[in-house]
């Protein structure tokens, strides 16, 4: 089973949600934890070990200048300005090429071929027996967040439960994390900037057919304005965080309050059993 752990803003506790339902889980089953937030991965925070580093590489065009004739046909493919035909040369912006593919299809000269560049790493541990965490990591300045999260998500491939960690907010890096998923958690917060960014996940989520349920964290008691929303859509609120100054407490110091905090490993294994299509 592939859950996804996704949030429409950044801050809401979503990677907090994440690492605790994962070691909650890893007390009585094998658990694989995938940090697919990948341009700032921080759950090996929550579990240090010792990892091993397998390179993420894209394809990128090569010009052959002996066979280019400079007619202008890939600059002009190219939506993403990654090359550019100038008077005696083409020019070649890596970081902008999001390996399509294309400009060495319309090349009439074969002039084309495609080399593996390294964008970022994935990142494999065993921080607990019961537990691997394999981290995306996207190298500074690429923009192919998606690639790597897709080179993670092979890694864990077979694994029998995975929660995927996405990135904050709807864009390709979500909907690349969330797809092919059984089930989505959306973790939010009482505010009306938390509702509002729910109202997009949960939209993505939709449009990707994944069943989704709510978790709304540090909540103030002040939650009707969501749970209205949440049963208007048809999302079960899986479990409420209430904000506390002993749960912020052990969040500060890097803590787990399913660890270290009595009744909250079984508030997290219960937040799993209510997930939609988890069979208890
Ligand atoms: S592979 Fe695609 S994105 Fe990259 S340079 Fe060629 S056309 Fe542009
Ligand atoms: S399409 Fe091929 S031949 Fe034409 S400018 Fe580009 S690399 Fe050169």
């Amino acid at each position: 089973m592939r859950i996804a752990i996704a949030s429409g803003k950044g801050g809401t506790g979503k990677s907090t949600v994440a690492a605790n339902l994962a070691w909650a889980l890893s007390r009585s089953r094998d658990v694989t934890l995938v940090d697919c937030d990948v341009e700032e991965p921080n759950l090996h925070l929550f579990f240090p070990a010792p990892a091993t580093d397998v390179p993420v590489t894209t394809p990128n065009p090569e010009i052959d200048a002996a066979r280019c004739t400079l007619c202008g046909e890939c600059g002009k493919f190219c939506r993403f300005g990654a090359l550019a035909v100038v008077k005696d040369c083409v020019l070649t912006f890596p970081h902008l090429c999001h390996s399509c593919g294309g400009c060495t299809l319309v090349c009439p000269h074969g002039a084309i071929r495609e080399v593996p560049r390294t964008i970022g790493r994935v990142s494999c541990s065993r921080p607990l027996s019961r537990l691997v965490l394999i981290s995306g990591v996207l190298n500074e300045g690429e923009v192919q967040a998606p690639a790597v999260i897709r080179a993670a998500k092979v890694l864990a491939e077979g694994h029998p439960l995975t929660l995927y960690d996405a990135s904050p907010g709807t864009s390709c890096p979500v909907i690349e994390t969330i797809a092919g998923s059984d089930a989505c958690i959306l973790v939010t917060e009482s505010t009306p900037f938390g509702l509002h960014d729910l109202s997009l996940a949960a939209e993505v989520a939709e449009k990707l057919g994944t069943p989704a349920g709510v978790v709304i964290n540090r909540s103030n008691g002040q939650d009707e304005a969501t749970v209205a929303f949440c049963r208007e859509h048809g999302l079960p609120v899986l479990m409420t965080i209430p904000f506390s100054r002993e749960i912020a407490a052990v969040q500060n110091r890097g803590g787990l309050i399913s660890r270290d905090l009595p009744g909250w490993e079984e508030r997290f294994a219960g937040l799993f059993r209510a997930i939609p299509g988890v069979s208890p």
